[in-house]
Order: C-alpha cells, then structure tokens, then sequence
C-alpha cells in the first residue's frame, strides 16, 4: 500500500476500506507518512466527505493509535463532555469540577485551540505549572484519586488525533462532519469515560453554520460512541455570539474562576448548568433533569465545586496563587475600550469575527509551529438583542500594543450589526440528541 494512492483514491471521491484508513494513520503515528501527504489527505476528505462506515474506521484507528483506557476499575460510571469548537467557550473548566464535587468522576481529554475557536489546554497553560501533558498512569491515578483529571494528547492517548489536529488547524481542514466526529470520538473513547455529553455548536462562530449540519455530527458521534458501548448525548447550542464575555486564553481563565466563585454572566451559568446537568443524569447522579440542576446549582453556590478546581489544579502541578489571586494572572499591557458609535438594538455580534480578531491578537496559531501569546484577548460587552446607548464601552480589547488594539478595535466594529428595530435575544440551546 502506499500513501499517495489512499490520497489520490480519496481524491477522486472513492470510498477508503478500513485497512487503507488503519495504514494512513499507522503511517502518521509512526511518522512515516509527512506532514503535506497527511495535509493532501485531510483536503481530500474534507472537500469529498466520508461515509459512515469511513468515519467509524478512521474514528477507531485514531482512538487504538494510542491505549484506550478502562476505567471501569475506578468508577461504575466515568463521564466526560466535548465542545465542538467555539467563541469563549470554557465550559469545561467550570463544569469538570462541578460534575466532580457532586461525586462523579471526570475523565477527560483535551485539545488545543483550532482556527478562530479556543482550547481548553491553551486556557489551562495561563496557569503557571499547569501540566496537559499526562501518562497513562499519571491519568488513572488522578482520575482514582481526585475524581478529576483534563489533559491533552499525548504519546500514550490518541496520539493521532494530537497530529492531526495541528495540522487541520493550519490548512483550512476543521470544517468538515467526519474529521470533527472523529477528532472528539478518538478522543472520548481512547480517554475511556462510559458517558459523553457532547456539546455541538451551531451557528457563525462554529464549525457547523447551520442546524442541519449541526444535527448530522451530533447524530453521527452519538452512533460512533454507541457502537463502542458509551451512553452519548448531545446538546445543540448556539454560537453565533461569544459564550460569557471573555474570548481569549488568560482571559476566559480569570472569567471561569469568577464562575467558580460565584461571579458569572448570566448566558455562561445558564449553558454550565445545563452541560452539567446532562453529565449528571447520563451518570445517573440525578433521577431527572430538574434534580440534577437542583444539584449542581447547590455544589456551585456552597463553594464545593470551587475547591475542587483548587484541588484539581493544584495537582496537575498548576501555582493555585494565580487562582486564588486571578489578577495575578498575566494579561496583555495595552488595555483598549471600545465604545459604541450609535445607539440602537444589535442584531449580531459576530462570534466568528470575535474569534478572529482574538487570533489576530495573538491568541491562536495561524502556522502549526506558532507559539501563541495567552494574554491577548477581548471582553465583549454585549449581546444579540440588548439596546445600546452612544459611547457605551462595548468591547475591551487587550494587545500587546497600541497598533494591535486598534486594528482590534475597528474589526470588533464590523462584527456588530445595528437595527432600530426590537430584536429578540438568541437561544442558548437548540436540541438535544441522543
Ligand atoms: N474539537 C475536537 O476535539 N476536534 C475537532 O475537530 C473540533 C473540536
């Protein structure tokens, strides 16, 4: 078999058998297979699609690239979530910790931002001594005993997803139902966790812009995850505006640990509540929907859930003084108001262009090899819906200088639509499948 062919097959819009999706990505892992020949492929498959019995295969040879984890010795019922990707999405570092002080435990695996939409273990990584990077053993161990453990790819878990999800990134390749499917199966299922809740994003500031779409992933990742014995629901959620105010690294950091202590926008602890009570019903911690939210509002506001997180980061090696003491936590020198130019209602607040604009920051990679600067980023002040007043701060941009923020500040502007019309504010969720 060689490469080349598996690419030109894909090209040419053939159907891959499982041995040529098990070769190419036995021939990444091991690295016989380079970077622009797993780039063609990524192409090919985005451009031509794949079946479902194509997205299985590809979605089981990333899980095996690595170990797939049993958990079962640790716990009757391991649980974990998963965004598809959006604008100020940090769901996962509030509600880990919730799920985990009401006694369930949380077993996750994380990745990096991806095009205009953030990473969780890029988040992390503004804590001081956080560590992504855990074996197999240092996974299990803290999973036993914290009952919470959030860490990326590594050589051990699904080490096939990490490579090609960097390169994705990179070559225009996110946007596509069967390589996002298999990027968060692989992953869920290598990380072992018995029930999934899935987070699907639908709208501008997503990979998937309309709810059609959105539906097909979902119900794609439900069939995946069902055929490999995990109980699976997903959650269709809007993002054609940022979720809670921060977009950025350091940033939604400082609003998840606000969260924590109680301080939360309102849109942000409404769709926390939500992930948290589906995680909590799948793992049978709850009869219904209503005790499960009853449950995880009361582990929220008695300050439990805020200790675990303490707990959590503190022995992935993180400097909880940056928690504790958020304002320690570094963020960018040039700090910039933009105000609005009119008054009027606003009917969008362009969560892509949002997200953008946090990259162009610095806040994500535009090459694989990119460092990217966490304490760049933007507050949104706004929401669909709301009525704004003339020179009322909208948005704060922080930049690394004065030019940065201002070409900031005039992309943000043309993120906005105006209306003099009433506008109805957006949803939070769509559906729920599965
Ligand atoms: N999250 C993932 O883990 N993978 C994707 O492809 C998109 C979002």
């Amino acid at each position: 078999m060689r490469a080349v062919d598996i690419i030109i097959k894909k090209r040419d819009n053939l159907t891959l058998t499982d041995d040529e999706i098990n070769y190419f990505i036995r021939g990444l892992t091991e690295g016989s297979i380079p970077d622009y020949q797993v780039s063609a492929w990524l192409m090919a498959i985005l451009l031509n699609g794949m079946s479902d019995e194509e997205t299985t295969s590809l979605t089981l040879a990333m899980a095996r690239s690595g170990e797939v984890l049993d958990l079962t010795h640790i716990a009757p019922i391991v649980v974990d979530k998963h965004s598809t990707g959006g604008v100020g999405d940090k769901t996962t570092l509030v509600v880990g910790p919730i799920v985990a002080a009401c006694g369930l435990p949380v077993g996750k695996m994380s990745g990096r931002g991806l095009g205009f939409s953030g990473g969780t273990l890029d988040k992390l990584e503004s804590i001081p001594g956080f560590r992504v990077d855990l074996s197999k053993t240092e996974f299990l161990d803290q999973l036993e005993k914290h009952g919470i453990v959030i860490a990326g790819q590594s050589a051990d878990l699904a080490p096939a997803d990490g490579m090609l999800y960097a390169l994705r990134d990179v070559t225009g390749t996110v946007p596509s139902i069967p390589l996002i499917a298999s990027s968060v199966m692989s992953k869920k299922i290598a990380a072992g966790a018995h029930a999934i809740v899935l987070d699907v994003k639908v709208g501008n500031g997503a990979f998937m812009k309309e709810i059609p779409q959105a539906n097909t992933l979902a119900g794609q990742m439900v069939a995946i995850g069902n055929l490999s014995g995990r109980k699976v629901r997903a959650v269709i959620s809007d993002m054609n505006q940022p979720l809670g105010m921060a977009v950025g690294n350091a940033v939604e950091l400082i609003e998840a640990v606000k969260t924590l202590k109680g301080e939360a926008p309102a849109d942000f602890k409404e769709h926390c509540l939500m992930i948290t009570s589906q995680m909590l019903l799948l793992g049978e911690k709850a009869p219904d929907l209503d005790a499960a939210r009853k449950l995880a509002e009361k582990k929220l506001t008695d300050g439990s859930s805020w200790h675990k997180f303490r707990e959590w980061i503190q022995v992935q090696g993180g400097n909880v003084d940056y928690i504790d003491h958020p304002e320690k936590i570094p963020v960018a020198p040039f700090r910039l108001e933009v105000r609005s130019p009119q008054s009027g209602y606003l009917a969008q607040v362009h969560a892509q262009q949002i997200g953008e604009t946090a990259v162009e920051l610095g806040a994500g990679r535009i090459k694989k090899s990119d460092p990217i600067d966490l304490s760049v980023g933007v507050i949104v002040k706004v929401k669909v819906g709301d009525f704004v007043e003339k020179e009322t701060v909208m948005f704060e941009v922080l930049a690394q200088n004065e030019t940065a923020a201002l070409n900031a500040a005039a992309r943000l502007q043309r993120a906005l639509v105006w209306t003099d019309e009433k506008i109805k504010p957006l949803p939070l969720f769509y559906e729920v499948v599965g």
